[in-house]
């Protein structure tokens, strides 16, 4: 299982929160037009709010009850429509931590075949 703490300490709510579309004046007063699909309705007020340090969220306008509000997971599946498990997944992803919280194996890299740094014997005859 992951260590959901990790998550939080280690993804930006904010961050992701302006991968979604919001946009925020000012790093220290995190408030926004809501980027939030299920979002109904007035967009152009500054309805969405960061608070808490930068760990819990809320829309003030017209975001349905059931999806708004909480922590870096609730934004996650509110933005992506998924359900908790999967935002925990893809959340500990671009946290590059693995299910036991051990640096991820860089497996993406290990496909790359490292450039030689010496030419190849064939070259240098
Ligand atoms: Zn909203």
């Amino acid at each position: 299982m992951y260590d959901l703490e990790t998550i939080r300490n280690t993804i930006s709510l904010a961050a992701l929160a302006e991968e979604a579309g919001a946009k925020f004046d000012h790093p220290h007063r995190l408030i926004s037009h809501c980027p939030l699909p299920k979002h109904a309705g007035d967009r152009s007020s500054k309805a969405f709010t960061i608070f808490d340090n930068g760990r819990k969220w809320k829309c003030h306008s017209s975001c349905p009850a059931d999806a708004n509000g909480g922590d870096v997971f609730s934004f996650y599946m509110a933005w992506k429509d998924v359900d908790f498990k999967t935002a925990v997944v893809e959340l500990a992803e671009r946290a590059n931590l693995a299910p036991n919280s051990q640096p991820k194996a860089t497996a993406r890299q290990a496909e790359i075949a490292p450039a030689p740094t010496v030419p190849e014997p064939a070259w240098r005859a």
